[in-house]
């Protein structure tokens, strides 16, 4: 089996660490600063700033195959890189939950969702959840979830109590993936949908 990188990797590679060198590393106090300061929720600009660069270097969105044409072994060492510095996934938009919802909505959304949160999210505009965990239940394991999805009419009515869901704060979050149970009644693997 062949472990070298591929040479796509190895030239992005390159490029991310120049870039982390140059503007995501020097600036770790300054991010620490901003964000102690005024309101946590708030873009911070340095972020905002970073964003604009690293969208101008082509290092952007690197996390989803059918934009960056890499495959995850060859995204992996990429994300490894960002994973030093803990803000800096998001300077690439490459940060959780916005990855697996950017997924999703590529994969199963519709023109209609697409245009509505796929295409901000892929541009860095907007932020986005993910409501999967719940205080009551051991989440660890998402056949325990207790949160409701049930159908009235053209709507669903979703019950359910939610915490730890990163990015729901974010002054800038405009969509909830919401885990829930359409039926309960199902066998215990059939029961969870989104
Ligand atoms: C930084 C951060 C960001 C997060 N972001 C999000 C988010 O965006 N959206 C969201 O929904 N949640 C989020 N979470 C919550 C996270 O996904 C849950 O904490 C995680 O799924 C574990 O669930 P739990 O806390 O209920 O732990 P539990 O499921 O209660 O697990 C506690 C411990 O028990 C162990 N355990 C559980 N069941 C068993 C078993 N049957 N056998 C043996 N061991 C077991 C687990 O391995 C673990 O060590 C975030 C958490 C953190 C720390």
């Amino acid at each position: 089996m062949n472990f070298d990188y591929s040479t796509k990797t190895e030239e992005l590679q390159n490029r991310l660490a120049a870039f982390m060198d140059e503007y995501v590393c020097p600036n770790e106090k300054a991010y620490a600063e901003e964000i102690n300061s005024g309101d946590r929720w708030k873009p911070l600009r340095l972020i905002e700033d970073l964003k604009e660069k690293a969208k101008a270097e082509n290092l952007w969105n690197l996390f989803l195959p059918e934009i960056s044409g890499l495959s995850n072994v060859q995204y992996a060492p990429l994300a490894e890189m960002m994973g030093r510095v803990y803000w800096s996934a998001e300077v690439f938009n490459c940060s959780a939950p916005d990855t697996g919802n950017m997924e999703v909505l590529w994969k199963y959304g519709s023109e209609e969702q697409k245009e509505k949160w796929l295409k901000p999210l892929l541009g860095g505009e907007i932020r986005s959840c993910f409501a999967m965990t719940e205080p009551d239940v051991a989440c660890s394991d998402a056949t325990n979830i207790r949160a409701s999805i049930v159908k009235d009419g053209d709507d669903y009515i979703l019950n359910g109590r939610k915490w730890w869901s990163t990015g729901a704060g974010d002054a800038r979050c405009k969509l909830a993936i919401f885990m829930g149970k359409t039926d309960a009644e199902k066998p215990k693997h059939l029961q969870v949908c989104v």
